[in-house]
């Protein structure tokens, strides 16, 4: 088995007890030998479930658990390979007690807790809410509660949200909500006050391994620690020059830390990149060159030189959608064996995707948008995972609040108001309040009764969902559910057309669908291919349902072509890639002019690993795309292209050229092109 991984790799995999820290540049095979390890540590005798593997993304979790499959066989289903997010849940749902939650607690998204700090600060201006989320974020992650917050506030406006911070709190705790953040603060905060929980969860965990080591943030640092014990069997694997989340929090002094809390670390280098061509791997080197170094490392390619890096010029938006699509067409014809899942367009900002959606379906390419608005996301899915939401835990009152205006029921804003006000006098959640003698007196008795309704009509739902079983019967149950609660009409009421409505009720179709074929049962596939899967409860479903649209689980790679953010790239890789969007201003994102220079200069450093991220996800071929003109708010402005397309094409192992001066040259050449041309004109690497 350790016969596909090179000496580096095997050692790391070998090295079974005790701290060790893989530090390599991309595509290195760190990833790879996670799942490597995993293999061998269950061919020493550890059990699956000793085992915890940390991934970055749910998506990330599914890809490992497949592969370690391959190596392994069934033993590999017992690893716990997850997200620390997803970790999170299962140490707080078996041990949340002590903290006061109960099992069965809801998962706020985003979307969620802004409405909640909306009503918590009084305000219904989003801006203003989002930067007391994004504070109170901050907090969470540098591991500070309210009261901490509090203390260390050095303005009034920081003490102000310090207080906000601390309504919150209270309202989740009420609604016996969580939200991400606290999805790692408040397991740390169980490990670090109850011993015998930590002490059991060292015990159970033999090893632990984390990938992206370097997008670690200070609690999840602080997780990791506390389940490895003092003696720290891990292995952490992480590259510096990839660290793109400082702006959530991540920090690089996590791996600066690890040699110093623990001594015995055992370091490896890897120095082979397996992934991309020579021609690739060069760019990215001269990308990252400027960057200060934490650890010095050096990345060689056996690929071979490859296809040169293309740089690609377009008039505006459209155009560069249009040409990166006419490639993606050109490279699939010219070998008849690729695919379109060996295709990405990668780009900054999730609302590029769209002129590239519009392109690809103009030109019928299949395609998936990754890292962006997911299924999940949309409204109408939203909607119908309140309802699950709910019968999961009735005392989830975002969950409540949406089901209960969605689709409406004559339940209006003021009986919802006065239903809030008595909940919270006498600390109940609203589900709580529904039933509640004394409301009564609170309300006018028709309010009551349509009250009452809705809480009979969800607990007779969560009741019935609890005995649905296989999919044909959850696909009855589902859709006598939309009938009942008018779904349907509800679309179409409230959508801008009628075929708004119609896309928005096949998602609604098709998300029952789905849900339904997870209850299990036979199932017969279109090839009339006949396979029987465990039958599980709709309730059961709901409950996964309900906890992976807050945590944006993927199905399988389906064969289409991938459209993503580059953050939400991280760690993939795909034969043929196109960088897009590749402007000043957008990659590196404009500068902030208010921000000093030490600050600037780290935003630039973390630019530079974004783009160095993107084009280190090639293997065979990479485009960078760059637009002459780019939309500026209503506005159409010229731009340029990115100061990182020139320095990509740099050649510092020449001595001969003056870096500055061929940078300088490259610019000029650059801004000539900027302006119309002829045909044929420039260098070659140019493509027309
Ligand atoms: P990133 O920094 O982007 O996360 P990584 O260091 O995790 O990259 P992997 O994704 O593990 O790198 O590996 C990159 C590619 O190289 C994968 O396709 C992997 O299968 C392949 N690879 C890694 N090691 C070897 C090896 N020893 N022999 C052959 N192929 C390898
Ligand atoms: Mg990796």
């Amino acid at each position: 088995m350790t016969a596909s991984l090179n000496l580096a790799q095997q050692d790391a995999v070998n090295h079974l007890r005790g701290p060790c820290l893989v530090l390599a540049g991309a595509g290195s095979g760190k990833t790879r030998v996670i799942t490597h390890k995993i293999a061998r540590l269950i061919q020493t005798g550890v059990e699956g479930k000793r085992i915890a593997a940390i991934t970055f993304t749910n998506k990330a979790a599914a890809e490992m658990r497949e592969r370690a499959r391959a190596l392994v066989g069934k033993a590999a289903g017992d690893v716990l390979i997850c997200t620390f997010h997803a970790l999170g849940v299962r140490l707080l749902r078996e041990d949340g007690a002590v903290l006061g939650l109960k099992a069965q607690f809801s998962i706020l998204d985003s979307d969620d807790v802004l409405g909640l700090i909306k009503d918590c600060g009084a305000t219904t201006d989003a801006a203003t809410a989002r930067q007391w989320q994004w504070a109170i974020s901050r907090w969470k992650n540098a591991g500070l509660d309210a009261a901490a917050a509090q203390a260390q506030a050095t303005s009034e406006g920081e003490r102000q949200t310090a207080l906000l911070m601390a309504r919150y709190q209270e309202r989740l705790a009420a609604y016996q909500s969580v939200d991400f953040d606290d999805l790692i603060g408040l397991p740390l905060r169980m490990l670090q006050n109850h011993e015998h929980i930590s002490q059991k969860w060292r015990a159970r965990l033999a090893h632990v391994l984390v990938d992206e080591y370097q997008d670690t943030n200070a609690t999840q640092y602080e997780l990791m620690k506390l389940l490895v014990g003092a003696q720290g069997s891990f292995t952490a694997v992480g590259d510096d020059d990839q660290s793109i989340y400082g702006w959530r929090g991540a920090t690089l002094d996590n791996l600066k830390r690890l040699p110093l809390d623990y001594p015995k670390l055992k370091i490896i280098k890897l120095e082979q990149n397996y992934r991309s061509t020579s021609a690739i791997l060069r760019a990215a080197n001269n990308v990252i060159g400027p960057n200060p170094k934490l650890f010095p490392k050096t990345l060689y390619s056996e690929l071979g030189e490859g296809e040169p890096v293309r740089v690609v010029d377009s008039d505006h938006e459209a155009h560069e959608a249009e040409r990166a699509v006419a490639r993606i067409q050109s490279l699939r014809q010219t070998s008849p064996h690729k695919e379109w899942r060996d295709f990405a367009l990668l780009y900054r900002a999730n609302h590029q995707a769209r002129v590239f959606e519009q392109a690809l379906r103009r030109a019928q390419i299949p395609y998936k948008v990754s890292g962006g608005q997911s299924f999940f996301d949309r409204a109408e899915i939203k909607d119908l995972c309140a309802w699950l939401r709910l019968w999961i835990n009735e005392d989830d009152d975002p969950a409540f609040l949406r089901a209960v205006t969605t689709p409406k029921r004559g339940i209006g804003h003021q009986t919802l108001g006065a239903l809030g006000e008595f909940a919270a006098r006498y600390k109940l959640s609203l589900f709580g309040a529904l039933f509640s003698h004394s409301l009564g007196a609170a309300l006018p008795a028709r309010a009551v009764g349509s009250l009452h309704e809705f809480g009979r009509d969800l607990n007779d739902q969560r009741h019935r969902a609890q005995h649905t079983v296989g999919h044909e019967a959850a696909r009855t149950f589902l859709t006598d559910w939309l009938k009942a609660i008018g779904y349907e009409k509800h679309l179409y009421d409230s959508s801008d057309s009628e075929g708004q409505a119609a896309a928005r009720w096949t998602n609604v179709l098709e998300f029952c669908d789905w849900m339904a074929g997870r209850c299990g049962g036979q199932i017969d596939d279109a090839a009339g291919v006949t396979t029987s899967t465990e039958r599980k409860t709709l309730l059961e479903v709901a409950q996964t349902i309900s906890l992976i649209s807050t945590l944006n689980e993927r199905e399988q790679d389906p064969n289409v072509v991938t459209l993503s953010t580059l953050h939400a790239a991280k760690g993939l890789e795909w034969p043929h890639v196109v960088l897009a969007g590749v402007i000043e201003g957008m990659l590196p994102f404009r500068p902030d002019e208010d921000a000093d220079a030490a600050v600037q200069a780290a935003r630039i450093e973390e630019e530079r690993r974004l783009m160095y991220v993107g084009i280190t996800r090639a293997q065979r071929t990479l485009a960078v795309s760059w637009t002459r003109r780019r939309k500026k708010g209503r506005e159409i402005v010229a731009a340029q292209p990115s100061r990182f397309i020139a320095e990509m094409a740099l050649d510092r192992s020449t001595t001969r050229e003056d870096p500055r001066e061929k940078l300088k040259a490259l610019r000029a050449e650059f801004a000539r092109r900027a302006a119309p041309m002829a045909a044929g004109d420039g260098p070659s690497t140019i493509e027309k």
